[in-house]
């Protein structure tokens, strides 16, 4: 069975008195461990079709499914990065990764060693100690990664996290990103405007349109990755 199944979903938003439809019959299938790039310009849908996923907004109509069961709210089994103002500024990053575990209510031991290991796996291991502020975007994107992989979640929803930062950068974490999917066997949906960055990374490329919420189903294009 799919991983993740966006069934039929649709989503009106009414904003001042009028009907903003956001997504209108949309439906996808995303196989286990399959890396999704959802690619469209602004305002087509992508982040309220993510929000929909990680169950932060229900959708108006349609369901998503996520391992067999509808998903009714957020859940532990489907971590989002978001492309910026998500850290805790008055945590230090050791601290920012370890909050879910701490709310989790992960015993001590088990937390220090999975921040531990999360700290050297996306080479922040001297800046465990550090706030926020002190980090470059591109640090602060690793942490937000570190933070939703120390969860362990089989799902992860990714809104244009590389979107503010210059381009050396954003090709290091894909190629960080693109590692750790492949060690850690992750489904990953990742919201994008850009369309190098969805060939970059996808396996396939879901691609959406300005027409309120359709995928066109005509382009959407499955890029196989070349074997190694
Ligand atoms: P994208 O992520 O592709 O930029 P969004 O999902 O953010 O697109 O937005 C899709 C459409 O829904 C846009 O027309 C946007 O203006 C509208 N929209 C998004 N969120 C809201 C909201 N909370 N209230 C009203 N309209 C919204
Ligand atoms: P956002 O709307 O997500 O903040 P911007 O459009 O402001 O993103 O772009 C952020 C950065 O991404 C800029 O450095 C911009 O040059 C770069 N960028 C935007 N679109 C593309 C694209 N299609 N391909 C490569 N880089 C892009």
């Amino acid at each position: 069975a799919p991983h993740i199944v966006i069934d039929n979903v649709s989503k009106v938003y009414q904003s001042g008195g009028r009907e903003v439809v956001a997504l209108r019959g949309i439906g996808l299938a995303v196989p286990r461990g399959q890396f999704v790039c959802l690619l469209g310009p602004s305002g087509c849908g992508k982040s309220t079709l993510l929000n929909a996923v990680a169950g932060f907004a229900p959708p108006s109509a349609g369901r998503v499914v996520a391992d067999g069961r509808e998903v009714a709210g957020p859940g532990p089994d489907r971590g989002m990065v978001f492309q910026e103002y998500a850290l805790f500024p008055w945590m230090t990053v050791a601290d920012n990764i370890a909050f879910g575990l701490e709310i989790k209510g992960a015993r001590r031991a088990e937390i220090d060693a999975t921040v531990a290991r999360l700290l050297s796996m996306l080479s922040l291991g001297d800046f465990g100690q550090r706030y926020p502020k002190d980090l470059s975007g591109g640090m602060r994107q690793r942490v937000a990664i570190a933070r939703v992989l120390a969860l362990d979640s089989p799902v992860m929803l990714m809104d244009e996290p590389f979107g503010a930062l210059d381009a050396l950068t954003r090709r290091n974490l894909q190629d960080e990103l693109l590692r750790i999917w492949a060690e850690l066997g992750k489904t990953i949906l990742f919201v994008t405007h850009s369309i190098e960055e969805a060939i970059y990374l996808a396996d396939r490329v879901v691609v959406m349109t300005y027409r309120p919420g359709t995928v066109k189903r005509d382009l959407m294009v499955e890029l196989p990755r070349p074997r190694d």
